[in-house]
């Protein structure tokens, strides 16, 4: 018998009997069972001898929807807890671990072998070149292989027909099968920047000793948790390359998370040169991979053919049968969250994963994430810092400016203030290089009236369009809207419509009015969507083609340009103005690693923050680089609003095109959930969102702060069950919320 999971319903655990045709069946296979008089799939969880039924009364397990097992016992167990954990259907779980086409036992690509029956007499030979050269030809080929080449390859390179090596094959001197082949394709088109191939450096004093330290706790074994903070250009990667090259002297895995693949060109192209020339199979698993490709990395994970995956926060789910190595670089990305259901946290489930195998866990940033530093106080995870950029390079000197002097001094209304435009003058002078920071994009944000006051809105979201300037559109960044740019108010048709606000476009636009000679270059989310226009903007920086870089702060971590000298952050305010709580966290963030990309070359490097609010503290403590300082200031505002790390937050959201039921059903819902959840767990809203109205769907949302998550995630996901949900009104949980 075997115990199932329908991935409708991931609370339920049924028993079915196994039809002999079924055997052996597997816990992980994918089956499709008889449920309430329909065919649901589901997946194997246990094979099991017991049972509270009378067996006779068991319904058969109807037929097999994958081949064979897809799901091994320690990511069943993990989708259990992650289903339960991020209060997700089980079903969006399984999805999110296994490729389509591996669920299915679809896509695998088959591919037809050929090879020389061994030994062929001389005599043999020599008869068949009289008797069908062409057959001669190709068994002479194949004699000179050692093994057996693809049959299509081998025809179309001697420019043979199929019937040749049919001819072959009929008089028994060559033989076919069948090989399942993998798609090279999956790890194409990442080779990024060429990596010189010079061998390992010598570690500095500080790496060594951060490396002898993380290398004992590997070799001892069992779950440990570390965080490896060192600030920008400490050399981080080498570390993880030096524990990566121990695992895999030791025959086992190693999962290595980047933040966004495309992000990490040189990461991914260092780890990749370096371990490849050691022989170890490196798979890149990243989110433009089709299912095909995504499928082939599974399986070659799965079979243990690839022993290192270097992927984005899916690969957290390769199924490693023998992992002993997990590193998170970056571990303070919020890119770690996917905001779809499973909303579940890259790095989080990393832990788990890490936890689960009894193996080491490494984090590494050079700004550990305030939830991270935390549990290093609470001395639930080890650290070991890296102080010093690598080869002793200074850090970089950083200069806050205050633009409310600026614009008061009448030298406003520009982009840059006076001391960043006489540096970028002074960098292109010199032949340094010049990176300007902007956490927007477009030509402006919003369009503004002077007159009436007037802005022009998305009809179907609450946001400002936004103006780009290529085309003379407006669009709207959440629902892809666009129009026309107006060149008068729509509203009072006064002239002196406005742009306000700035974008990249502007910027670039700036710096090209600025040094005319400048060769300048945007990167942002538009033009990186692009992905071989973000590489070659990349490789024409590095070569000294591009004088000045503008990009938003996307393009802010892990980029290492040796000739960057200077830095501008446009607008450090953006980020401390959202309305949440983690602002601070993230404008500290932005700053330290903005200020990470200048002077990592032979030559000291400059910073230069325009801010309204100089004297904000995740200002200044940036400025001097003070992490416990800023820990400490900002870990005492958390606990005094018992924000998270001191409470879990799990945000719900209820979004509809009527507006006033959402609300009459929210106001419900708290009303039923402040009687469920008891006085521990503190409930706020409802409330709209940041965003009010998304594609003409409104939003509201609640929150509960609470010390027992996994207990308030249960009670909140039986509350939904029995909830009447009217039609048109969707609902939706996010466990430790990241965003807002
Ligand atoms: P981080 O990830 O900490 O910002 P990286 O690992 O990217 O830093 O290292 C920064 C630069 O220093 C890279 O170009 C790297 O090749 C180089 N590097 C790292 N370790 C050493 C070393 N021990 N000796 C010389 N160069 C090093
Ligand atoms: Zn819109
Ligand atoms: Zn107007």
């Amino acid at each position: 018998m075997a115990e199932v999971v329908p991935l409708s319903r991931g609370d339920l655990r049924l028993t079915y009997r196994i039809p002999s045709a079924l055997q052996p069946l597997l816990p992980g296979t994918l089956v499709i069972v008889p449920l309430q008089r329909r065919r649901e799939k589901a997946v194997v969880v246990k094979l099991t001898d017991v049972c509270d039924f009378p067996q006779n009364k068991l319904l058969n397990i109807s037929g097999l929807l994958s081949e064979g097992s897809v799901l091994p016992p320690d990511l069943l167990k993990l989708a259990t807890w992650m289903a339960g954990y991020y209060m997700a259907p089980f079903r969006t779980v399984v999805e999110a671990m296994v490729p389509a086409p591996v669920r299915e036992g679809k896509g695998q690509m088959r591919e037809t072998m050929i090879e020389a029956i061994r030994p062929v007499e001389k005599e043999t030979l020599e008869a068949l070149n009289k008797a069908a050269r062409r057959q001669g030809e190709l068994l002479q080929f194949l004699l000179q292989q050692t093994k057996a080449q693809p049959r299509s390859l081998v025809l179309k390179r001697m420019n043979m027909s199929a019937s040749v090596a049919e001819g072959l094959v009929e008089k028994g001197l060559a033989k076919c099968h069948s090989e399942s082949r993998v798609r090279e394709s999956y790890q194409d088109g990442l080779d990024a920047e060429a990596v010189t191939a010079s061998g390992p450096p010598a570690l500095t004093e500080e790496q060594e000793a951060a490396f002898t330290r993380l290398e004992e706790v590997r070799k001892e074994g069992g779950f440990a948790c570390w965080l490896l903070h060192g600030v920008t250009g400490s050399g981080k990667t080498e570390v993880y390359l030096r524990l990566m090259e121990k695992t895999l002297e030791e025959g086992g895995q190693v999962l290595f998370l980047v933040p966004e693949i495309a992000l990490a060109p040189q990461t991914v192209a260092r780890v990749r040169s370096r371990l490849v020339s050691t022989g170890a199979n490196v798979v890149v698993w990243h989110s433009n991979l089709s299912a095909g490709q995504r499928a082939d990395a599974f399986r070659e994970v799965a079979e243990g053919r690839a022993n290192v995956v270097v992927g984005a926060r899916s690969a957290v789910f390769a199924p490693f049968p023998d992992l002993r190595l997990v590193l998170v670089d970056e571990e303070h990305e919020p890119a770690y969250k996917q905001e779809e259901t499973p909303r579940y946290h890259g790095r989080d489930v990393a832990i788990m994963r890490a936890f689960d195998r009894k193996v080491m866990c490494l984090l590494g940033s050079a700004t550990p994430a305030l939830e991270t530093l935390y549990n290093v106080r609470a001395e639930k995870f080890g650290v070991v810092k890296l102080t010093k950029r690598v080869d002793d390079r200074q850090m970089p000197l950083l200069h806050v400016v205050d633009l409310r002097r600026a614009r008061a001094a009448g030298k406003g209304g520009g982009l840059f203030s006076p001391l960043l435009r006489d540096k970028m003058i002074d960098r292109l002078e010199k032949g340094e290089q010049t990176i300007l920071f902007l956490n927007r994009r477009g030509y402006s944000t919003t369009a503004l009236c002077p007159s009436c006051g007037h802005v022009v809105e998305c009809p179907h979201c609450s946001v400002g369009l936004t103006l780009h300037r290529t085309d003379n559109r407006m669009r709207c960044h959440l629902c892809g809207y666009e129009k026309e740019a107006p060149t008068y108010c729509p509203s009072c048709r006064s002239p002196d419509f406005k742009w306000k606000g700035s974008g990249t476009q502007k910027v670039e636009a700036a710096v090209q009015a600025l040094l005319p000679k400048a060769r300048v270059v945007r990167l942002d989310a538009d033009s990186a969507r692009k992905r071989n226009h973000f590489r070659s903007v990349l490789q024409n920086f590095r070569k000294g083609k591009i004088d000045v870089l503008v990009g938003t702060q996307m393009i802010a971590k892990g980029l290492d340009f040796p000739n960057v000298t200077l830095v501008g952050l446009i607008d450090a305010d953006l980020s401390l103005h959202q309305e949440d709580f983690r602002a601070a966290e993230r404008t500290f963030q932005l700053i330290v690693q903005v200020s990470g990309r200048s002077g990592r070359g032979d030559r000291a490097g400059e910073v230069v923050v325009q801010t309204l609010t100089p004297h904000a503290p995740p200002i200044q403590f940036a400025r001097r680089q003070d992490f416990d300082g800023f820990l400490d200031e900002e870990l005492s505002l958390r606990e005094e609003f018992r924000y998270p790390p001191y409470r879990h937050l799990i945000r719900q959201v209820l979004q509809g095109r009527n507006e006033e039921k959402i609300w009459f059903v929210a106001e419900k819902w708290a009303e039923e959930a402040e009687k469920t959840l008891g006085a521990d767990v503190e409930i706020r809203g409802p409330a709209p969102t940041p965003i009010e109205k998304v594609a003409d769907e409104y939003r509201v949302q609640l929150w509960y702060f609470t010390s027992a998550v996994s207990s308030t995630g249960q009670r909140l996901a039986r509350m939904a069950q029995k909830f009447e949900l009217p039609d048109g009104v969707k609902m939706m949980f996010d466990v430790d919320a990241v965003g807002l």
